[in-house]
């Protein structure tokens, strides 16, 4: 069988059981989850990896009103749950007016991303109202599957699953299976440190490094994490640096805000720059460094 793998992004407004919902998807097979999703502005990633598959579900905080006042980069990351899913796993329970999410609804039915909406909590509610709060949702997002579900008693999650996997495009996986079955939490620190570097640094610097965590302890109080940046060139460890450090010490306070966002925890970051000319070409000397490969 072909294997498939893509970006599931959970969307709906507070309150309607979208964390309890991913936390049950990604469930035993979890990879990587932080706990409490709705105090961080960050998107938050789970993973369920499977021999045949990869799903990488996200859970954005809040939905996409100005009303609501959410701040801007909030807004942003809801938004973007939009631009960069494979498809929409949108949320409400079966007490939200289905009218009140309007302008969100647009924008679903503007994009090309296929939805699966779920109308969670319905052990709240008897069959007869259920089928009423069916037909507004049917109504209002024809193109949509729709699952009546109850996150919180695991009732009709086999059936999304099983619409995500129709629906997930056929890919390699895009995380390293291993390595998330591994050591989950320095995979995504090393991550972010990355991304970090991606955002902060010009052109070919950011393509010839390499990020390892050396040490990560979770027993110490604030976290402690130790990350390696390697490089080919010592010019280009000048340029990490930067003038007096100043470059090095703005990378490392983004990279550590973003992952105390992730774990929502204190971190301690140190991070370090290390020439290394050849990493690309020496499998077993990563190893070495401590890289799962
Ligand atoms: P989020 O803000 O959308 O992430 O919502 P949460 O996952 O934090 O859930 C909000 C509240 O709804 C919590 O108290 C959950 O226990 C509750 N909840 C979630 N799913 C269900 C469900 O299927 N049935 C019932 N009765 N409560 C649920
Ligand atoms: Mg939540």
């Amino acid at each position: 069988m072909s294997h498939k793998a893509g970006f599931v992004n959970i969307v709906g407004n507070p309150n309607v059981g979208k964390s309890t919902l991913m936390n049950a998807m990604v469930g035993e097979k979890l990879s990587i989850i932080t706990s409490k999703a709705q105090t961080t502005r960050h998107r938050i990633m789970g993973i369920v990896n499977h021999e045949d598959y990869q799903i990488v579900y996200s859970d954005t905080p809040g939905v996409l009103k100005p009303a609501y006042k959410l701040q801007e980069t909030m807004l942003r990351a809801a938004n973007s749950a939009l631009a960069d899913a494979d498809l929409l796993l949108y949320i409400t329970d079966v007490y939200e007016k289905p009218e009140k999410n309007e302008d969100f609804l647009n924008k679903i039915k503007a994009s090309e991303v296929p939805v699966v909406l779920v109308i969670n909590k319905i052990d709240m509610i008897d069959q007869e109202k259920l089928e009423v709060v069916f037909e507004q949702w049917k109504d209002l997002l024809p193109s949509a599957t729709i699952f009546p579900a109850s996150a919180l008693h695991n009732f009709n999650l086999d059936l999304i699953l099983k619409r995500i996997l129709e629906l997930l495009p056929e890919s390699p996986p895009y995380f390293d299976k291993e390595q998330l079955t591994d050591k989950p939490m320095r995979f995504f620190a090393s991550e972010i440190i990355r991304e970090k570097i991606l955002l902060y640094y010009q052109k070919e610097v950011p393509y010839s490094t390499h990020v390892v965590i050396e040490e990560y302890r979770e027993s110490s109080d604030p976290i402690f994490i130790r990350g390696i940046i390697y490089v080919a060139r010592d010019s280009q460890k000048g340029i990490i640096i930067g003038n007096k450090g100043a470059a090095i010490k703005k990378l490392g306070t983004e990279a550590r805000r973003s992952i105390e966002a992730f774990l929502d925890a204190k971190v301690y970051l140190e991070l370090m720059v290390k020439v290394d000319k050849d990493w690309r070409d020496r499998d077993s000397e990563l190893r070495q460094f401590g890289y799962e490969v």
